[in-house]
């Protein structure tokens, strides 16, 4: 039998790392999730709280510290752009001294480190659909560069670790990913036209939605990352994990009055700057070297998030 590892999530109370904490004591890993609760909610990790291999650490990770662990997913840093918008001076530090701080860790006690980048990355890109080799498109100076530039240098960080101090290091570039357990106030379009749709509310779209994005399912994303942890020390990455399936987010809208049968209208607010005008990922890395395939297509995702909606506001 394999022996039981010590991982260490980050970010581990917020939408990604809550399900990637259930997945990883599901396999029988320890686990310790450390958050400092900006975006994230003990009400995501709750019912883990009285599970013997699962710790919780309440900590920023702009700020050192020294734990002993085998493997450590790197997810602390806010992903909406409401909420990375909101203090944008501590997303970037979240991002750069966050990963420093962790990437601290992994040198010292030898542990393998994955980096939650993202499909920001790219910027709004001219190559499409996007490959990891593509260097991107991102404004340097406008309001998203805080979370694009952040995680711009925190890649950097980790091949530098990697190359200079031999890191075991993995980067997984996130595209769009929802699911149960995003939160009311996040702000990203998916629980927002859900919410919206439930409480009869207007669907707010961003400019003209003919702009596109690629959903991926919570499930698929986490069973993305955990392959990429497990494959050998060759494989670093960067490596897009996503559901290729592209939809503009007027269909989305659509969509989710369809399965919601909600009577809302749609109304169009102002396109906010430097929003990605379209977004896919090519993701013959991740079906060549982890064999992996989103496998849940985007109407059972609504549905079993309009579920988990349902629930959280009756
Ligand atoms: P989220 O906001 O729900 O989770 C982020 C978590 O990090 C929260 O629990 C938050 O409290 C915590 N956090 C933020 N700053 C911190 C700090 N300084 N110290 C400690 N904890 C801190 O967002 P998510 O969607 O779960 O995203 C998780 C990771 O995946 C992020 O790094 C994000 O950039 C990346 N990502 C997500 C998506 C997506 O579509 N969900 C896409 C691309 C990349
Ligand atoms: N969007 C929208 N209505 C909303 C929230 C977002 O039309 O209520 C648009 C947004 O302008 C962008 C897309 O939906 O074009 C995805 O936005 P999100 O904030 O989810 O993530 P992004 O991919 O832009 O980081």
């Amino acid at each position: 039998m394999a022996m039981k590892k010590r991982v260490l999530v980050t970010g581990g109370a917020g939408f990604l790392g809550s399900h990637l904490c259930d997945f990883l004591i599901a396999q029988g890993e320890e686990v310790i999730c450390l958050d400092n609760f900006f975006t994230g909610s003990k009400d995501n990790i709750r019912h883990l709280l009285s599970h013997e291999r699962f710790e919780l650490i309440r900590h920023d990770i702009i700020n050192p510290i020294y734990l002993e662990v085998d493997e450590i997913y790197s997810l602390a840093c806010p992903a909406s752009p409401v909420h990375y918008q909101y203090n944008p001076i501590k997303t970037i530090k979240t991002s750069i001294l966050g990963t420093i701080h962790t990437l601290g860790i992994a040198k010292r006690v030898r542990a393998k480190i994955l980096l939650a980048s993202t499909s920001e990355v790219y910027g709004d890109p001219e190559e499409h659909p996007q490959g990891e080799s593509y260097w991107g498109r991102v404004n340097p100076v406008g309001i998203r560069s805080c979370y694009d530039e952040g995680k711009r240098a925190a890649e950097c960080l980790m091949m530098d670790y990697h190359r200079q101090n031999g890191v075991r290091i993995k980067i997984a570039r996130i595209f769009n990913t929802y699911g149960p357990r995003m939160a009311l106030n996040d702000g990203r379009v998916v629980s927002n036209l859900i919410l919206q749709a439930l409480r009869g509310e207007d669907l707010t779209i961003y400019g003209d939605g003919s702009q596109t994005r690629s959903f991926c399912y919570v499930e698929d994303m986490i069973a993305g990352l955990a392959q990429l942890m497990n494959t050998p020390d060759d494989c670093i990455g960067p490596m897009n994990i996503g559901n290729p399936v592209e939809f503009t987010i007027l269909a989305l809208a659509e969509e989710v009055l369809r399965l919601t049968g909600s009577k809302s209208r749609i109304v169009h607010h102002p396109l906010p700057q430097d929003d990605p005008v379209q977004r896919k990922p090519d993701i013959t890395q991740a079906r060549n070297r982890l064999k992996w395939n989103p496998s849940i297509p985007l109407e059972e995702g609504l549905r079993r998030t309009i579920e988990y909606f349902q629930n959280t506001l009756s």
